[in-house]
């Protein structure tokens, strides 16, 4: 970690270091979380996904999914070779969000032109990760967020570091605003194949800064690397790799 500065914890006042591009932080002594402009109060909920899994429950967990499930190279579990396993506690924004899109637009692809309109809505947890550098799959819709507690430094195993947040609540909320936009884009299209016009309404609730606890899986399978990341509170494959199909089988 790159260190650009050093800030005293206004609950413990300990020492603490952040790194370029970080916003918020939470303090290692305390477990105390606040914006590292000191003079912008942080007012919201800060949750966390307890921890619930070892190092070796969640190498057995990965073991077991090479080894079953469709579309695998039969050796997979045989000759995946572990290369890495990271464990980080990494933070989310959950933004509960009811979006509205209404759509006008023209449908060709069967027979002569016609024009179409509808609506697309939903109401969603939408998790935004606050990290630039950490890669996860777009939207995580699998993770028990209703399980999440108050965020606490009892929580976390030995070691382990909440990391601190790159992204604040506001850029969290543009952020959401342009994957749900695109998501529901996408389920216009199966009525409209060009759109004439589009708009999307969004209604915030009040968001969530929440840790959870992830493990990143570097496996290599006939000498390339694939990733996995497992969650460390439930044990789910939230992005699992593959090597193309064919390869293995024969
Ligand atoms: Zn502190």
């Amino acid at each position: 970690m790159s260190v650009v500065g050093e800030i005293k914890c206004p609950h413990c006042t300990a020492p603490l270091a952040y790194a370029p591009g970080e916003v918020l932080f939470t303090c290692r002594y305390c477990g105390y979380t606040g914006y590292i402009d000191l003079s912008v109060q942080f007012k919201l909920a800060h949750s966390i996904l307890p921890p619930r899994l070892s190092n070796q429950e969640v190498a057995d967990i990965v073991k077991k999914w090479m080894g079953t499930g469709f579309a695998k190279p039969r050796d997979l579990a045989k000759k995946g070779k572990v290369l890495e396993q990271r464990y980080l506690l990494v933070p989310f924004w959950l933004v509960p969000v009811k979006a509205t899109t209404t759509y006008r637009g023209l449908f060709v692809r069967l027979g002569p032109q016609t024009e179409k309109s509808g609506k697309v809505e939903g109401a969603y947890d939408w998790f935004i990760v606050a990290r630039s550098g950490v890669k996860v799959p777009p939207r995580i819709f699998d993770l028990p967020i209703s399980e999440r507690v108050p965020f606490s430094l009892s929580n976390l195993p030995v070691g382990v570091e909440a990391l601190n947040a790159e992204l604040d609540a506001e850029e969290a909320k543009e952020r959401a605003k342009q994957q749900i936009k695109l998501f529901h884009v996408e389920r216009a299209k199966e009525n409209v194949d060009r759109f004439i016009e589009q708009k999307t309404d969004y209604e915030f609730g009040q968001l969530t800064y929440v840790h959870v606890p992830l493990w990143f899986i570097r496996y290599e399978y006939r000498s390339a690397t694939y990733d996995v990341i497992v969650d460390g509170h439930a044990g789910r494959i939230l992005l699992g790799e593959l090597p193309p199909a064919e390869i293995g089988i024969f």
